[in-house]
């Protein structure tokens, strides 16, 4: 456990030459910001958190992770040394490979920033293929999930092909993102992808009326995601998760509707990730201030649109999983990614529905209890068969004094089912968690505005690049991104 001091120095990146700067993380009131100097370009401020206490709650859920092995660089110069460098703290949990900077939509709102150009970006299979075998090379823990982005990855007619090679190379979760316009319009390809091995969609999708639609996406895409989803229903892909990127104002009073919607869907739909707007380019710190939306927003959004049936206290920052990996390591001999993410990235949750109601697991699993029983017992483990089974009896004796049944949502054996997700740790064990709960988390990506040299190097998040690098998300999009599409970028023709 480790405690927060708000007012640090932390490092940061000018948003204009880039290069890094003293910041200084103090709080105000009870919101935390971020203000630096630049010599040259001035002073800049913003808003990192709105919520100092549970700032300081969450800062109690580091993990250090463990040291990677294999790095291709050395990271004296952070965060140009990418990488992944002989620093960076998290390995790759979910890695992103752009497969093309074409696109159907052009997003004000969107990292890639698809403009027209007469050349583009998009990696040759032999490329993809380079890219996924690194992937699968990282040491302790080979890159298990993938995600096929853009652009738009549906632009690719070869996608099938891609998720199938995928598959074949081990990756035991595929993903696209997308924004499900050509989805909509061929079943065939839902059809497609499920068969060749697609396990989620990861769908924008922002809200219902036509004003948010227009504002975020260009056009009123709404029966076109509705088309999408009801084709993802008759094709079997029946893991989909609602993507709304968040802007104050614009569309922060759809929260509520978008989990009405999904539970409504929950047979496909399994989860829910609220992405606060990032900010691209220069913009002035009104604007920024006006629209910015920072995780403790969302919690409050959700608590406010859901009459009060999640709370802000019901969500966990994403490292606070990470007892779990070092437990089915401790079982199973198989290592899993830790999750040591820094815990003011993302937050999640999971919600059962239960005769009209939502019941978040927080409310009947003594979570706080349940990882501290994990901690210990992970600690105390010796590499021995008979530690392992006295580790697994003392689990299984302890575990159901941290669950009040009484609270859980009807005919769900929670013991049951918790034992199994503990003791595999495998998309089987957790499938069945999925059947009856939503997941909802939220990830803060970050901008040149509120960059955090402390959270880029714990990030899990990873591009693969066809130079054989492997870049922090947030990195690659405020550093790389451009200079890498340059670079690998052929005649459209
Ligand atoms: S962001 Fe990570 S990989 Fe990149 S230079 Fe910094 S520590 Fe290394
Ligand atoms: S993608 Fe950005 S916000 Fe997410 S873990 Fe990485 S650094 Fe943090």
């Amino acid at each position: 456990m480790r405690f927060a001091t708000i007012d640090k120095v932390a490092t940061s990146l000018c948003p204009v030459c880039l290069r890094p700067v003293e910041a200084r993380i103090f709080q105000d009131g009870n919101i935390v910001r971020i203000a630096k100097n630049c010599p040259d370009h001035g002073n800049f401020e913003d808003i990192c958190w709105s919520d100092a206490d549970l700032y300081e709650k969450f800062y109690r859920y580091w993990n250090e992770g463990k040291e990677l092995e294999k790095t291709s660089s050395i990271g004296d110069n952070c965060p140009f040394d990418c990488g992944i460098c002989n620093h960076h703290k998290t390995g790759t949990i979910l890695a992103n490979i752009d497969l093309t900077k074409r696109c159907n939509l052009s997003c004000p709102v969107c990292f890639a920033n698809a403009e027209a150009s007469t050349k583009v970006y998009e990696p040759t299979l032999v490329q993809i293929r380079e890219m996924m075998t690194r992937l699968r090379e990282v040491r302790p823990v080979p890159c298990p999930a993938i995600q096929f982005s853009g652009g738009e990855p549906t632009m690719r007619e070869d996608l099938p092909g891609i998720v199938a090679m995928a598959k074949d190379m081990g990756f035991n979760q595929i993903q696209i993102a997308t924004n499900g316009l050509k989805l909509a319009k061929s079943f065939d390809l839902c059809q497609a992808l499920e068969r060749s091995g697609l396990n989620t969609v990861y769908l924008q999708f922002d809200g219902f009326t036509p004003e948010v639609n227009i504002a975020l996406r260009g056009g009123d895409v709404l029966p076109l995601k509705l088309k999408a989803i009801e084709n993802f229903r008759r094709s079997g892909l029946n893991s989909v998760v609602l993507v709304p990127t968040l802007v104050k104002g614009v569309n922060d009073g759809e929260v509520g509707e978008i989990i009405k919607f999904a539970v409504e869907n929950l047979d496909v739909v399994k989860g829910i990730n609220f992405q606060p707007i990032s900010f691209s380019g220069r913009v002035d710190q009104a604007e920024r201030l006006s629209k910015r939306i920072t995780i403790p927003d969302i919690f409050r959004l959700v608590e406010e649109q859901t009459g009060g049936e999640i709370t802000r206290d019901d969500f966990y920052p994403v490292s606070f999983v990470a007892p779990i990996s070092r437990l089915i390591h401790a079982e199973t001999g198989i290592s899993r990614p830790v999750f040591s993410v820094h815990p003011h990235c993302g937050a999640a949750t999971y919600v059962f529905h239960n005769k009209g109601r939502l019941i978040p697991i927080s409310r009947f699993v003594d979570l706080d209890g349940l990882f501290e029983l994990l901690n210990n017992e992970v600690e105390h483990f010796d590499g021995t068969s008979v530690s392992r089974l006295k580790m697994r009896s003392r689990i299984v004796s302890e575990l159901p004094r941290l669950i009040d049944e009484s609270g859980a949502p009807e005919d769900l054996n929670i013991v049951r089912m918790l034992l199994k997700v503990l003791k595999n740790g495998t998309r089987d064990s957790l499938r069945e968690i999925h059947k009856r709960a939503l997941f909802l988390g939220t990830m803060h990506f970050q901008d040149l505005y509120n960059a955090d040299l402390e959270r880029l190097q714990r990030c899990g998040i990873h591009y693969a690049t066809p130079d054989g690098r492997i870049i922090p998300f947030c990195t690659y999009n405020m550093i790389y991104r451009k200079e890498v599409e340059e670079r690998f970028s052929v005649p459209v023709s």
